[in-house]
């Protein structure tokens, strides 16, 4: 990719549509869109961001369409670059026949992400806002979608951001009382820098924390349904992911392989695999799913344990509560056939730590949401409007700030010389700049010159 190049692609799904978007960005912007688009009215260029009728043609004069043309002048556009987007009729063919146009005229075809790679090239977007577009184009569930918006929005940006000039802050005091120990800098105290140093690790392990919500809304958390036979393991799955995925009877062992769908219960994204039913068989394609089952059990992070809470337990079950016991995952007990007459002793269940009572024929299943919120969304944090942490990477990136940042006052506290404070803090600074995508080096300086009046 060259930021020389003036870049064109087709911007909408590709498939028949009713209008179809090309895009152009890059310096020759101006002269593409003239030699493509034959305004009937007034000049997209001489009126950026307003619509223009026109005709589309290739570069040697033959029509294609008409259509409406916009031009965004730089900087104001989503690339920084001078943008122009060109609606067209949404036939397959025809959308390629003016993006070849738009080629001939002198674009190059733009490479997956480029656009998005221009933004944040030119200063348009934060590395974190980039891959919250990312989200938000792949958003399936309701709590992917207002996560992303809100990383969309800058939320977790400007909060690394304010987190940064406070790393950039507190380094430019130490780089100056070890580059300048002369000067009279008013600069920090050695308890000033410690307390300093100590609440931005506090707040940088804070942002961290959000992960954990980050993770059960974005990436989704590894869930299992296990359970006896007939429990209503299938009944379950399908009041979950909405509609009839797996085949619900009353034979037993009909669930026969791990059937696996992304749902999401309230904001926490369940990747949900239902199991055939832990019990022994001779059936020998049972067999399979059964093995699976113990397979995908071991694996999982949260396992939904389903028992039929109106019938007394059987050897099946206070099996399965034996196997429960060696689970890694976060077992919860779901006590379904609530509208029927309990039957099943619940102090069999004494061992797990979480029971849940359900009713999955009906539909009621609001106390496992309630439980499975609670277990996984940080309390008081609304991921429509905080800075929340969204991928493992902004997340290692944050770690990787804390531990610096405690080894800096590690060496501070130990009374090591400042030179090692200094190289911690600027390790955690380079970090929280990298959750944004920033380089470090000009902002001390800028913060260093800023601040200090060294060398007048
Ligand atoms: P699985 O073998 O654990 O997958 O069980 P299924 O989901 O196939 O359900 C077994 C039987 O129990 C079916 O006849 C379901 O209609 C019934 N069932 C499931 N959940 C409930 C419930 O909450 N209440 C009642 N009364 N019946 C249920």
């Amino acid at each position: 990719m060259s930021v020389i190049d003036t870049v064109a692609a087709v911007s909408t799904p590709r498939g028949k549509g009713g209008i179809a978007v090309i895009r152009i960005s890059g310096e020759s912007t101006r002269e593409i869109l003239q030699r493509v688009f034959c305004p009937r009215g007034r000049d997209p260029v001489a009126h950026p961001r307003h619509a223009a009728f026109g005709e589309i043609r290739r570069p040697t004069g033959e029509v294609l369409d008409e259509g409406i043309a916009l031009f965004f002048a730089a900087p104001h556009s989503f690339t920084g670059e001078d943008v122009a987007e060109i609606s067209c009729h949404g036939g397959p063919l025809l959308t390629e026949t003016v993006l070849c146009a738009v080629l001939e005229a002198g674009a190059v075809p733009a490479s997956p992400g480029e656009f998005t790679a221009r933004a944040l090239m030119n200063g348009k977007m934060q590395l974190t806002e980039a891959e919250a577009l990312g989200a938000l184009l792949d958003a399936d569930t309701e709590g992917r979608l207002a996560l992303a918006r809100a990383g969309m929005e800058g939320r977790l940006s400007h909060a690394v951001q304010a987190l940064y000039e406070r790393a950039c802050h507190i380094l430019a005091d130490i780089f100056a009382k070890v580059d300048f120990p002369d000067e009279d800098l008013n600069s920090m105290g050695t308890e000033e820098l410690s307390l300093a140093l100590s609440a931005l690790l506090h707040d940088v392990r804070t942002l961290a924390a959000t992960w954990r919500t980050g993770y059960a809304v974005a990436n989704g958390v590894d869930t299992v349904i296990c359970g006896p036979v007939n429990a209503g393991k299938s009944t379950l799955y399908n009041a979950l992911v909405g509609r009839e995925a797996a085949i619900v009877t009353d034979v037993a062992g009909t669930t026969r392989d791990v059937l696996s769908e992304t749902v999401s219960l309230g904001a926490v994204t369940l990747r949900l695999s239902d199991t055939a039913g832990l019990r022994e068989t001779e059936d020998a394609v049972e067999r399979i799913g059964v093995d699976r089952a113990e397979e995908a059990i071991g694996r999982a992070e949260l396992v939904l344990a389903v028992f039929d809470a109106s019938r007394e337990a059987d050897a099946g079950t206070l099996t399965l509560i034996e196997r429960l016991k060696k689970v890694e995952g976060t077992v919860v007990a779901v006590l379904n056939k609530q509208d029927r007459t309990p039957r099943l002793d619940r102090t069999l269940l004494a061992s797990i730590s979480h029971v849940v009572e359900i009713s999955a024929a009906t539909g009621e299943i609001e106390p496992l949401k309630q439980l499975v919120e609670r277990l996984y969304l940080q309390e008081g944090l609304d991921i429509r409007h905080d800075a929340i942490v969204a991928n493992a990477r902004q997340h290692a990136a944050l770690v990787r700030a804390a531990e610096a940042l405690d080894r800096a006052l590690e060496a501070l506290h130990e009374g090591i010389s400042l030179d090692a404070v200094c190289v911690e803090a600027e390790l955690a600074m380079s970090a929280l700049g990298g959750v944004n995508g920033r380089e470090v080096d000009e902002d001390i300086i800028a913060e260093l010159f800023s601040h200090f009046c060294v060398g007048k």
